[in-house]
């Protein structure tokens, strides 16, 4: 089994509540929901953050950012309105350290985040 949780979950040896998935990202559901649609968006491949993952420069961002998208349509939250997350880095609370884009939506949100 993977050191990476969120390796574990791509190639499915971790269970998680998938909601679509290619050949290069998988979208999954929170397991602490923040919002009444909150879906993790992560690439197949392992890298550690937002940072890492822009410098890698093969279209895997744009893949991520486009499968995001897929989920806000999926999910009916396109016209509500919906925020993308990229927690980076301890001080912005990042847990796993496999780059994840949180799809969030479904309720009125804040601005700034605490
Ligand atoms: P971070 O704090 O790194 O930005 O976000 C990590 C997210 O992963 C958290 O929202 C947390 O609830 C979620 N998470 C942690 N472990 C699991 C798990 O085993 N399964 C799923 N589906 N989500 C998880
Ligand atoms: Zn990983």
């Amino acid at each position: 089994m993977p050191e990476c949780l969120f390796c574990g979950i791509a190639v499915g040896d971790i269970p998680a509540t998938i909601v679509s998935a290619n050949s290069r990202t998988v979208a999954f559901r929170d397991i602490n929901p923040q919002a009444p649609v909150h879906i993790l968006v992560i690439p197949r491949v392992h890298h550690r953050n937002l940072a890492d993952l822009g410098a890698a420069a093969d279209g895997l961002l744009g893949d991520l950012v486009a499968h995001a998208r897929e989920v806000a349509v999926a999910e009916g939250i396109v016209d509500s309105g919906y925020r993308v997350v990229f927690n980076t880095g301890p001080q912005a609370g990042q847990t796993v350290d496999h780059v994840h884009a949180h799809v969030l939506g479904g309720r009125p949100m804040s601005w700034p985040p605490g």
